[in-house]
């Protein structure tokens, strides 16, 4: 599910693109969600925030109506507010597949809240981030609704240019912030942060200026800044994101919505936090490749591409393209690759039933060539492959790969090079 990149997008428009979205938009590929990140529901991360003192509000969650009424009367609150969850922003825009409008709602009668649930357990919703089908929503939050007098937006991001973290916020919060950064950029404000110092006092009470929080409320919604990024640190996260962070009639600063994504190398010391990952809306393909530390993705054409490395995924990706074709999927093999994860490659590669043709191109650097030609040769007769192959091999032990293939009986169309083999990979489905 895409993830919510405002804070990319708002940094795009301070200093062009990032080097990720150079990656997605360059490549014209259509549906690429390459999944780098974990991400967590809303709940999620708001239980994370809640241990770190982050404000929040008291909520609950469930996954059916009755035990959503149930929580709602039990916070016993003047209002409640029942947000659906799903991994994309925009639901308060969004709209159901059952017919009802918005993924945020607000009521001051507990007694509804069922059926406003039942409207949404078990239904997609579909937001402005969300593919066009929607996303099954199978949690709910049910919280204390709190009033809100100004909606600001806060968030925290690595960012590539500037080395390290950078706090990112505007006056100017609620739904769409892209907006407000292509239309008004002057009220966007950033302040980037010394990793080695964390956020100085005075960075967190100018960037709480500038959001706007005036009096009593600069000095707490500074002190909310810094729990942030003390949460940032802690849980090695890539963004966390806050939109709204808003202020209450009756004075406080409230983290109303979060988005925190993670950095997957630091998978290993923060197991508390990945076990949290259901994966219930990942591309099961997807989930399946990274049982085998394979990367996959999955596209709209028809071409099936075996490739090492992200940068030759994307130059294989580009090259079918110019040829007149287009991929169905990359599966990205790394580097240190066994036979076994060639012949799983190949499976999940031949499962999507939009593929017409192979393309493998793979460079042989860490990975030996032979081991490749192994695993294609075992994969093309246990699975009986019915698409036309076209491999180019390149590097270590590149002859003895040759040789396994041209032995082996089987049809494969070899190439010399990646263009040769983008254009014998294009022209076999021609055929
Ligand atoms: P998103 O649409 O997915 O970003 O979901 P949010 O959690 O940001 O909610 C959308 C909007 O609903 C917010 O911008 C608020 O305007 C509104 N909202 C959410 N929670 C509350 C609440 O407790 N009280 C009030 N008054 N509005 C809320
Ligand atoms: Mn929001």
């Amino acid at each position: 599910m895409a993830a919510s990149m405002a804070s990319q997008a708002i940094l795009r428009g301070l200093r062009g693109a990032s080097t990720r979205y150079l990656f997605l938009e360059k490549s014209k590929l259509g549906r690429v969600n390459p999944r780098r990140w974990l991400n967590l529901q809303e709940y999620q991360s708001k239980k994370l925030m809640q241990e770190s003192g982050v404000t929040v509000q008291r909520f609950f969650v469930a996954d059916n109506a009755p035990d959503a009424l149930e929580a709602a009367k039990r916070l016993n609150a003047k209002e409640i507010v029942l947000k659906a969850q799903i991994l994309a922003g925009g639901r308060g825009k969004g709209v159901f597949d059952s017919g009802l409008k918005g993924g945020v709602h607000l009521t001051k009668d507990p007694a509804v809240v069922g059926d406003l649930a039942s409207r949404m357990l078990g239904y997609n919703l579909t937001t402005k981030q969300t593919p066009k089908e929607g996303v099954k929503v199978k949690t709910v939050m049910v919280a204390e609704a709190l009033d809100i007098t100004r909606e600001t937006y806060f968030a925290i991001l690595m960012d590539r240019a500037c080395n390290g973290p950078v706090m990112v916020g505007s006056p100017q919060g609620g739904v769409d912030i892209e907006e407000v950064a292509a239309s008004t950029p002057e009220l966007i404000f950033k302040e980037v942060i010394d990793i080695f110092e964390g956020v100085q006092d005075d960075q967190a009470v100018r960037m709480a200026a500038n959001l706007g929080f005036k009096g009593p409320l600069e000095r707490q919604a500074a002190d909310q800044i810094k729990r942030l990024y003390d949460l940032f640190l802690k849980v090695d996260a890539t963004q966390v994101e806050v939109n709204p962070l808003g202020e209450t009639p009756e004075g406080q600063v409230v983290c109303f919505d979060a988005k925190i994504n993670f950095d997957d190398n630091a998978e290993f010391r923060q197991k508390d936090v990945f076990a949290m990952d259901d994966m219930t809306e990942s591309d099961p393909t997807e989930t399946e490749a990274a049982k085998y530390d394979l990367k996959y993705i999955g596209l709209d054409g028809n071409i099936a591409c075996f490739v090492n490395g992200a940068g030759l995924a994307m130059a294989t990706c580009d090259i079918i393209d110019l040829h007149g074709g287009k991929p169905a999927n990359f599966l990205d093999l790394g580097g240190g690759v066994q036979e076994n994860q060639v012949y799983q490659a190949f499976k999940l590669l031949t499962a999507d039933p939009k593929v017409e043709a192979i393309l493998v191109n793979i460079f042989g650097g860490i990975v030996n060539c032979a081991i490749i030609a192994n695993g294609i040769t075992k994969a093309c007769r246990e699975l009986e492959l019915k698409v036309p192959l076209v491999v180019r091999l390149e590097g270590t032990n590149v002859q003895e790969a040759k040789r396994i293939l041209s032995e082996s009986g089987l049809p494969i169309t070899s190439a010399s090079n990646l263009d040769d083999a983008a254009r014998k990979a294009v022209a076999s489905i021609r055929k």
